[in-house]
């Protein structure tokens, strides 16, 4: 049966993402992302690591970015980056045990979570959602995903950014606190986890500010580099 019998229009493609030595596509169903999860930037951002564990907000599949550029995003004067390991799931499910959560992976992935910093500060301040500051148009840039059955499963590692050539962000995979079959067996209980459903892990301290020329580059040891020029 032709397409134009089933939509009512055309529907807008599929999200993907591109996978490290094939032409293959991975087909993004979700975007989960953990805020506050690493001890130091939770403190960076005035907040209590001890006190308030970490929780999680989503963005748009079609917010993922491949080609290596950010466009500064439009109503803000405070866009900032924040270097984070993508987990890229290729299983799902309800209720996923630790012990099994990383049967779930397909492989990982260097992401950004670009955040309009002064429109999420607002939404936190008033008790609204965070869409306006974590969920719009080109706020992950995302490298090509590393499949797990080549690289193993990184639970330690170095992760940085660099902005201009100057270290901004740095710390180690292992410092997360939530682990990430934690994460995945967390998340498995409040949503049914599917294919295709890419977790951003949380952020290092160091996070600022971007402008228009600025050149990041992210690296995860293991995992794979992520070089982005913003507009
Ligand atoms: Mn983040």
């Amino acid at each position: 049966m032709p397409q134009s019998q089933i939509f009512a229009f055309a529907p807008v493609p599929q999200a993907t993402l591109p996978i490290e030595g094939t032409d293959q596509l991975f087909p993004v169903h979700r975007v989960y992302c953990v805020g506050r999860n690493y001890a130091e930037h939770a403190r960076e951002m005035g907040h209590d690591p001890n006190r308030e564990p970490p929780f999680f907000f989503q963005k748009n599949p079609g917010n993922l970015r491949s080609d290596g550029i950010f466009p500064m995003p439009p109503l803000s004067s405070d866009v900032q980056f924040e270097i984070e390991l993508a987990v890229c799931l290729s299983e799902g499910g309800d209720d996923i045990p630790v012990a099994r959560a990383l049967e779930c992976v397909f492989g990982y992935a260097v992401a950004l979570d670009m955040t309009r910093r002064d429109l999420q500060g607002e939404a936190k301040k008033l008790g609204r959602p965070w869409e306006v500051g974590k969920a719009f148009e080109g706020s992950a840039p995302c490298s090509a995903i590393r499949r797990a059955s080549e690289i193993g499963h990184p639970a330690s590692g170095l992760i940085t950014l660099d902005q201009n050539g100057a270290r901004r962000q740095s710390g180690d995979l292992s410092q997360m606190i939530w682990s990430v079959p934690e994460q995945i067996a967390y998340l498995s209980q409040l949503f049914t986890l599917r294919p295709g459903d890419v977790i951003l892990t949380g952020t290092p301290a160091g996070v600022g500010r971007v402008a228009p020329g600025d050149r990041l580059s992210g690296e995860v040891e293991k995992v794979g580099r992520l070089d982005v020029e913003v507009l």
